[in-house]
């Protein structure tokens, strides 16, 4: 018999015995909406141990923000994450530069990793790829052939073709070019940095941004300690787990909402069977 256990935020607490207990209090992710992290308090008084819980498809803060110039821009891009030099991934799509770092879907799809990094303070790294959608080489082939025309008009202007205002002079400043220089005085290796800095744009992660700002959670009960057949917990017989609360996070689209429906399903069915299992 397990005795259910008090609800955490109630100003009363009520105690109810029951056979089987299912546990699904998400994890701590944006806590305004009810999940606070007291599930795996829960959890642990049970026997449970925890992967450490860390902020998932989140904003990443980033070290001198050398784009806070273009704060407000959204931009296409391809972001990836590097743990010590390691890649650990990447994704394409619509960027956001905020005034601390970086936000939009394919940073929240990333940020798992650097969130993990950071939790056991190894150095993280982001490289933005400003042209995802243009094959290598097209940049430096119209910068050539506008030096070739002797263009005198000045890199700023020639760049507007590729990248928003805004962007631009943190692209060259990165690259140690002045905005005025003229595309007739663009050499061979200065153009090719510029090129490099647009495909390669180095970021320091310093920071996630916390849980109230996060969608979801990375790291929880771990998945050794359940019944992957049946959801029922390894170390307290009767008690079963679902959702969020569990060491199980996805990328965007549907994913943790399909793991707690799949798996909340899944106790469900198991803890109302005789046999607690199908
Ligand atoms: C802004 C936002 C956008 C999201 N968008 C997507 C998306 O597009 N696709 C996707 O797949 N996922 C998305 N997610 C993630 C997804 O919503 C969660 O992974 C999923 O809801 C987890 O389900 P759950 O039932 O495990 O936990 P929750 O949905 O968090 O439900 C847990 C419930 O338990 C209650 N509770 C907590 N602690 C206690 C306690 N101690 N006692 C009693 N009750 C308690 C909470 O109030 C809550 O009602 C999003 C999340 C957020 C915050």
């Amino acid at each position: 018999m397990i005795h259910a256990v008090e609800s955490i935020s109630a100003k009363e607490t009520l105690s109810i015995k029951a056979d089987k207990v299912i546990l699904t209090c998400g994890g701590m992710a944006a806590p305004v909406l009810g999940s606070d992290g007291s599930g795996y308090t829960l959890a642990k008084s049970l026997g449970h141990s925890l992967v450490p819980v860390v902020p998932a498809l989140v904003q990443l803060r980033v070290k001198n923000n050398p784009l806070r110039q273009a704060a407000g821009v959204r931009t296409d891009g391809t972001v990836s994450i590097y743990e010590n030099h390691k890649f650990m991934g990447a994704d394409t799509g619509e960027l956001q530069i905020t005034d601390y770092g970086i936000s939009g879907i394919p940073v929240f799809q990333v940020s798992r990793h650097a969130a993990k990094a950071l939790y056991y303070k190894r150095p993280v790294k982001a490289e933005i790829d400003f042209l995802p959608e243009i094959p290598l080489g097209t940049m430096a082939a119209v910068l050539r052939y506008k030096r070739k025309k002797q263009d005198k008009s000045s890199i700023m202007k020639a760049m507007l073709g590729f990248f928003h205002k805004k962007l631009i002079p943190c692209l060259l400043k990165n690259a140690g070019m002045k905005p005025d220089l003229k595309i007739s005085e663009l050499n061979e290796p200065l153009l090719q940095s510029l090129v490099h800095t647009c495909r390669h744009f180095p970021l320091t992660i310093s920071d996630t941004n916390g849980f109230e700002h996060a969608q979801v959670c990375a790291g929880g009960v771990r998945l050794t300690e359940i019944n992957a057949s049946t959801m029922e917990s390894l170390r307290c017989g009767g008690l079963y787990l679902a959702g969020e609360i569990l060491d199980a996070d996805g990328i965007c689209g549907g994913y943790n909402l399909q793991w707690a429906w799949t798996t909340g399903y899944l106790a469900g069915l198991s803890a109302v069977s005789d046999e607690g299992r199908l």
